[in-house]
């Protein structure tokens, strides 16, 4: 994507306050975990809120989304430019596999995670909604892959980290 894209999607995301944002999710969250049996249920509800998240953000960007033919790994250029304009930051670190199958994101400054501990759900990916917005970036753009959050800050990791990867 050109500098005339980035122009575009920078002057189109309007500013939100960071703690309404937050609490909002922290809310949503809560919400979650009472309402669901077991951390699996809520790691999948939280990516299937994600991926409706990810369809509403992609809906004035669709159309150009699909004009661009790239190989998957460059797709990696236009997410990390996504999760820029909609986050305000970038992500710490990319890393693309060898075979180019495999897009690592990580996020040492993670806004969903800042200020919370999780101590009493292990396996729980409290940002997976990240994940899920990912899944429909993707979808929409015709690759076969899936995301999977590896990681979590809120959970005691030192960053939190999704691994996109390429299905067939
Ligand atoms: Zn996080």
């Amino acid at each position: 994507m050109g500098v005339k894209g980035k122009l575009a999607w920078a002057l189109k995301i309007d500013k939100v306050s960071k703690t309404l944002f937050q609490a909002i999710y922290r809310e949503t969250m809560n919400l979650l975990m009472a309402e669901s049996s077991n951390v699996d249920e809520i790691n999948k509800k939280t990516k299937e809120i994600g991926f409706k998240v990810g369809e509403t953000l992609l809906m004035d960007y669709a159309d150009r989304i699909r004009q661009h033919a790239v190989s998957f790994s460059e797709f990696a250029s236009t997410l990390q430019l996504a999760y820029k304009v909609n986050s305000g930051q970038d992500f710490t670190e990319t890393v693309i596999s060898d075979d180019k199958r495999v897009i690592r994101f990580t996020d040492a400054n993670c806004l969903i995670c800042e200020g919370v501990v999780i101590t009493d759900m292990p396996g729980l990916q409290y940002c997976n909604l990240i994940s899920g917005v990912f899944d429909a970036v993707m979808e929409l753009r015709g690759f076969n892959a899936e995301s999977y959050q590896e990681s979590c800050k809120a959970l005691g990791d030192s960053v939190c980290t999704w691994t996109l990867r390429l299905k067939d």
